[in-house]
Parts: structure tokens; C-alpha cells; sequence
């Protein structure tokens, strides 16, 4: 323990490896699924599916009284977005954010998906996100401070003047989808005085989530309670890892 922060021992990290890949496995079938024409709730339906098959359990659903599965959220929507009977239509921005828990830990990751030809702005939002995760992923190192990773998302970001969502942030993750650390995807000038800043250390794992929007970094949450959108209707983009701290550099368990 590191003020809240639970450190993985060698076997916890195996078996976090075990429900981090089997996250991976099941959202590669939901990812081939995605087409246009297909209906969120059927997305849904192969999550559970895929995920009993193999013996697991989707960590979202009850999770806080999330109703469904997966949260899949479309264009606009940020993050949290429940399946619904809406069908993916050409050039939507699809994001899959999936978790599961097998023997007692979390794996959890979120891509986002191109629904057949997307516009030049979507596919650039979509790159610039998966390049600002593996940005993040870089500072992951033994010593660097929590901060590091928000600061080189943050300047990964910034050349395209994209807005980076401050009001969700990742977190540690374990025995519990949400532990300690807050993991921001800014730089500390944005940070409330309750932020935590500690020096990253082996054993720690960390689910790094940046959301990063076409226009303003300003969030709302639908009247449903659950679904974030953007504040001015524009696109967002999600790329999550989970990730292990090692004394070899950041592990990425969410990947083969
Ligand atoms: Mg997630
Ligand atoms: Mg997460």
C-alpha cells in the first residue's frame, strides 16, 4: 500500500494479465461485428455472449447500475453510453468500452472503432487519441510521477488544438474496476487541489483512458444520467490500456 494505492504482487499481476487479454479477445469479436446497420443492443448482445463463452463476467453491468454490458457511445457521445436499438450508420465514430472480471480482477479497455468511411476531422481525432495513449504509455516508468502521464498526453494533444475531456479521468485498477490513482489526461495546471501526485512504482497498474474531443474539452451527461456528450456536438474520440508499472517499462496487459 502507497497512500491508498494497492501494489500487485507477481501473481496478482498474472491474473490480471489473464482478465486484461480476455478484455482484449472479447472486444476484437465486438470490434469485427461493427458495420454499419448493426444495432447497438446486438454489440451488447455479442459482449455477453463472448465474454460467458469464456467463462468471465462483464464487469459494467450493475457496476454503479449500469444496465447493459458494454458502453458504447456514438459521434457526440463521450463516454458511458448505454446500447440501445440505434443502428450504426457510415462515417459514425464508434467507441467500445468494455471491462471484465475473471478470478477476481478487472481488465479494462476502450477503442474506438471507424463505421465504415469516416471524415478526414473523425479519422484524425481517432489516430491523434490511440497516439496520445501510447504517448502516455511512454512516461509510465519506475520514478516519473503521475503527472507525467497526463503532461504527455497533453502535449501529444496539442498540436491538433483538440479538446482533452477534464471531468473523467483513469484510475488505478484491481481487485476493484476503480482504485487509486486518479490517472488525469492533463497536465497539472488543470488539476483540482485534491489531485494526488505520486511517484509511479512497480506493481502499480493503471487503466489510462484519454478522451480527447474535436472541439471544446466541455462534457454533459444526457437526461438518461449516463450518456457524456460533448458540450458543443462534436466528435470525441476513447483509447483505454490497462497497464502494469514494471522495473522493464509500462506493460500494456490490455494487448498480446
Ligand atoms: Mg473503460
Ligand atoms: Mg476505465
Amino acid at each position: 500500500m502507497t497512500g491508498g494505492i494497492q501494489l500487485k504482487s507477481k501473481e496478482e499481476l498474472a491474473r490480471m494479465r489473464e482478465a486484461s487479454l480476455f478484455t482484449y479477445e472479447v472486444l476484437e469479436e465486438i470490434e469485427k461485428a461493427v458495420a454499419p446497420g448493426i444495432s447497438l443492443e446486438e454489440l451488447d448482445a455479442i459482449a455477453e455472449r463472448e465474454t460467458k463463452k469464456r467463462g468471465g463476467v462483464c464487469a459494467f453491468k450493475g457496476m454503479y447500475g449500469f444496465p447493459r454490458n458494454i458502453c458504447i457511445s456514438v459521434n457526440e457521445q463521450v463516454v458511458h453510453g448505454i446500447p440501445t436499438k440505434r443502428k450504426l450508420v457510415e462515417g459514425d465514430l464508434c467507441k467500445l468500452d468494455f471491462g471484465v472480471v475473471l478470478h477476481g480482477f478487472y481488465g479494462d479497455s476502450a477503442r474506438t472503432v471507424a463505421v465504415g468511411k469516416i471524415s478526414p476531422a473523425a479519422r484524425q481525432l481517432l489516430d491523434a487519441t490511440r497516439d496520445s495513449l501510447e504517448a502516455g504509455i511512454r512516461a509510465m516508468v519506475v520514478g516519473n510521477r503521475i503527472s507525467d502521464i497526463g503532461a504527455a498526453i497533453e502535449s501529444s494533444v496539442a498540436p491538433f488544438g483538440f479538446g482533452i475531456v477534464r471531468d473523467y479521468v483513469g484510475h488505478g485498477i484491481g481487485r476493484k474496476l476503480h482504485e487509486e490513482p486518479q490517472v488525469p489526461n492533463y497536465g497539472p495546471s488543470h488539476w483540482g487541489a485534491s489531485q494526488k501526485n505520486p511517484r509511479m512504482q512497480p506493481g502499480m497498474v493503471l487503466a489510462v483512458e484519454p478522451m480527447i474531443n474535436l472541439g471544446t474539452h466541455e462534457v454533459e451527461t444526457l437526461p438518461d444520467g449516463w450518456t457524456v456528450v460533448t458540450a458543443d456536438g462534436k466528435y470525441s474520440a476513447h483509447w483505454e490500456h490497462t497497464i502494469a508499472i514494471t522495473d522493464d517499462g509500462p506493460k500494456v496487459l490490455t494487448r498480446p
